[in-house]
């Protein structure tokens, strides 16, 4: 029997993250993606959360609610949150979105 690394590798549970494609154990999988792109995706997110605040000490609504939405976006396609950050709900309700009545 021939069995190739990566077949040695899924057998033992290790996935390629889905965004650079390393190897990693899949219990350190965040939906697909691994420990250190995960900390990238965080900063990413942490960035829009700024661009919200900014927004909303400006009193741009507008870009405000623009910025909810990718974040929205963001948290839905990766499943990542910020446990420091207000949820989305929250933040739609202080941009003053007439959706977060809904
Ligand atoms: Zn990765």
């Amino acid at each position: 029997m021939n069995v190739s690394l990566l077949e040695v590798l899924l057998m033992f549970g290790y996935r390629p993250c889905v965004i650079c494609g390393a190897e990693a154990n899949a219990v350190d999988l965040t939906a697909g993606v691994c420990p250190e792109c995960k900390a990238e995706l965080a900063k990413e997110l942490a960035s829009l959360q700024r661009q919200f605040d900014a927004a909303m000490l400006e009193g741009d609504r507008g870009a405000a609610a623009g910025a909810v939405d990718a974040i929205e976006v963001f948290q839905d396609r990766w499943g990542l949150r910020l446990t420091a950050a207000p949820t989305v709900a929250q933040m739609r309700k202080a941009a003053g979105d007439p959706l977060a009545s809904l």
